[in-house]
């Protein structure tokens, strides 16, 4: 079995860990309300969907 020929360093480990971070936000915030919602979903605050009000309460 092949086998790194080096330890890696702590840099080297950290510069590789730069690129899994947090990829889940996806939350902007509501134009009707202000309230952090998810993109391209309905506001679960106010229930509007670009600026129509698309739960009939
Ligand atoms: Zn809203």
């Amino acid at each position: 079995m092949a086998v790194p020929f080096r330890k890696t360093s702590k840099t080297r480990r950290d510069m590789r860990r730069t690129h899994f971070k947090l990829s889940v936000p996806g939350m902007v915030k509501c134009s009707h309300c202000g309230e952090l919602k998810l993109a391209h979903r309905v506001c679960r605050a106010c229930g509007t969907y670009k600026g129509e009000d698309v739960v009939n309460k």
